[in-house]
């Protein structure tokens, strides 16, 4: 390490207190998307204690503070970033009462990081060393949850996509950034790089109309949504050797609304679905064979059937660009922390997150670290180890922001130029949009014979 890497670890060990006491307070207080004005109050406090501004507010809750004055420098911007929200797990011990959330994803620990490595990168010899620019961005709402409560958002006209980085990119966030630095919790491991591809999704909520009838007197004069579902369940599966293995599809839900009683031929019946693949037009292929099975379940049953489409987030893009984290990582094992776990670009995980949105766009370095135990979105999670949860993310933060910017950000300056992005931002708004429909298919019952 150079001198100012070294001065760089002992900033963040002399608060290490201070960045612990962070961590647990918004482990405590946790809130869920686009609802976390405690938690980003509290960021922004941090950095006007270092002395920078604040943007606030954007997709509702996001901030964004500056190192150097915005536009006062030449080259590269890096956005460090830690994502806000927690889960509606309110029977974690430290959930909050006010929300009846809990971070059993560890995004405290994003947050924390990002606060850790700003007072760091904060010192005037440090900054001073790293050409380009740093944003730190406080990010709201990665998990998708909550969904009634966004749809309301978005009907009163202050939300269109459901992820929050995916607003963030929508209202203009991400215009000024050119590269990501972005952290994930993992329990039972010290550190790794996080580098894998992963899934894209859209998510659908499906309304089977029918007409109710006496289910035992006269379900001849009814319609059944309930049938019309069946026939979908059947319809979806049946497209499965139309996926290729190599596109990952996967396609669950639930009825979330099944009818009223026994004895009444059900006449409304809801359904709610992700579809995600490991390509957005393989899933966009999916979706459509959703889609298809749905109507062609309504016409079998004389249903209707409203298709509510919303995107979801983008299939995750590795990066070739792993070099510097992995010397920071080299860097930082040692007796006590070495334990460590890389999810390289040969993985490939099934499930999504809206880094894959950042990553469509720019290059993004990406990392897990440790610290605590049981399984994510799981009321077992714990923080067992403050130190390597906060102090060593945020010495992993700052080490690798500082790699990537120094000597001019050269580092930066290299994998930006040797990315490719998978989409400019016009055409992932337009992608957006398109899987953004309503869908309807009237009723078409026949006559009732003798009747
Ligand atoms: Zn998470």
């Amino acid at each position: 390490m150079d001198r100012i890497e070294q001065k760089i670890c002992e900033i963040i060990d002399s608060k290490k207190e201070e960045i612990m006491a962070f961590g647990r307070d918004i482990f405590c207080h946790a809130e869920l998307g686009f609802k976390e004005t405690r938690t980003s109050g509290k960021f922004v406090e941090e950095m006007k204690k270092l002395g920078m501004d604040a943007e606030t507010g954007l997709a509702i809750t996001g901030v964004k503070s500056y190192l150097k004055p915005k536009g006062s420098t030449e080259g590269p911007t890096l956005a460090v970033i830690g994502e806000m929200d927690a889960l509606p797990i309110p029977n974690h011990p430290d959930a909050w009462s006010e929300t009846g959330a809990s971070h059993c994803c560890g995004h405290n620990a994003q947050l924390t990081g990002v606060v850790g490595a700003a007072m760091a990168l904060a010192d005037p010899e440090v900054a001073a060393a790293m050409g380009g620019n740093i944003c730190f961005m406080a990010a709201p709402a990665e998990e998708y949850v909550d969904v009634e409560y966004r749809a309301g958002l978005m009907k009163e006209g202050k939300l269109r996509y459901g992820g929050g980085k995916c607003e963030l990119i929508r209202v203009g966030a991400f215009d000024d950034v050119d590269i990501a630095l972005g952290h994930h919790s993992m329990p039972g491991m010290d550190f790794g790089l996080y580098n894998g591809s992963s899934n894209g999704f859209v998510n659908k909520t499906v309304t089977f109309t029918g007409r109710s009838a006496h289910a035992a007197a006269a379900p001849h004069e009814g319609v059944d949504a309930l049938n019309a579902a069946t026939a979908a369940l059947v319809n979806i599966a049946l497209q499965q050797e139309s996926f290729r293995d190599e596109d990952t599809i996967r396609v669950h839900g639930f009825v979330s609304e099944g009818g009223t009683a026994i004895n009444v031929i059900a006449d409304h019946v809801t359904m709610q679905y992700s579809v995600r693949g490991k390509t957005p037009e393989a899933y966009r292929d999916a979706s459509l064979k959703v889609d298809r099975s749905l109507k062609a379940a309504a016409m079998a049953t004389g249903c209707g059937v409203t298709i509510e489409t919303l995107p979801g987030y983008m299939s995750g893009v590795p990066n070739n660009h792993t070099e510097v984290l992995d010397s920071v990582l080299k860097d930082l094992t040692d007796e006590k922390y070495n334990k460590r776990f890389d999810m390289g670009p040969e993985m490939h995980m099934t499930g999504s997150d809206d880094f894959g949105d950042v990553a469509t766009l720019m290059p993004l370095v990406h990392f897990y670290s440790g610290g605590y135990t049981g399984s994510l979105h799981n009321p077992d999670v714990r923080v067992t180890d403050e130190y390597l949860a906060y102090v060593v993310t945020a010495k992993i933060f700052a080490l690798t922001a500082y790699r990537l910017m120094k000597d001019g950000a050269a580092a930066a300056k290299e994998n930006i130029a040797d990315y490719k992005p998978v989409m400019s931002k016009d055409e992932y708004i337009a992608f957006m949009e398109s899987m953004l429909t309503t869908e309807e298919v009237a009723p078409t019952p026949l006559p009732i014979v003798g009747k």
